[in-house]
Parts: C-alpha cells; sequence; structure tokens
C-alpha cells in the first residue's frame, strides 16, 4: 500500500519493475522510440465523471501507476494487476 503521501515503497517499486520488467524493455515509445521507460513514486487515479462534467466523490477509484518516456509520453498500468493493495 503506498504511503500516507500516496508514494510507492522501495518494495512496490522493485515489484511492479520486476512484473513487467522484460515487457517495458520490448516495448518502445510510440513518440520517441525509445526504450527507457521511468517508473514515478506516486498512484493516481482517473476520475468518474457525471452528467454535465461533475466529479463524483465516493465512487470507487482505479490506482494506476506511471511509466514516463525519455520525451514525456506516459504509460498508465492498473495497479491492483501489478499487486498493490488498498
Ligand atoms: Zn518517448
Amino acid at each position: 500500500m503506498p504511503n500516507i503521501e500516496g508514494k510507492l515503497t522501495l518494495e512496490e517499486r522493485q515489484g511492479i519493475e520486476s512484473r513487467l520488467a522484460d515487457k517495458m524493455k520490448m516495448s518502445a515509445c510510440p513518440i520517441c522510440a525509445s526504450s527507457k521507460w521511468t517508473l514515478l513514486d506516486m498512484v493516481v487515479t482517473p476520475t468518474t465523471l457525471r452528467a454535465g462534467g461533475g466529479f463524483a466523490t465516493g465512487d470507487p477509484v482505479f490506482p494506476q501507476v506511471m511509466f514516463v518516456s525519455e520525451c514525456g509520453y506516459t504509460r498508465y498500468f492498473s495497479g491492483t494487476t501489478l499487486g498493490l493493495i488498498f
């Protein structure tokens, strides 16, 4: 579980990087073709929008981790699928 500031622990980062290591090496950035991806240490979530564009508080959230390429292109992965526990 990420800490109170929403940051991944070292163990969580290592677990995520280990699970995706082979896949990330083989996957070049679609923008700059770099195969170097950096895992950011924050957990984020998309927000559910309601009719009219309002935010819904209290709805389930979908924790995601971000990998950023050298050009800034960002990929999101399900934190739950990667073993993060909330
Ligand atoms: Zn790139």
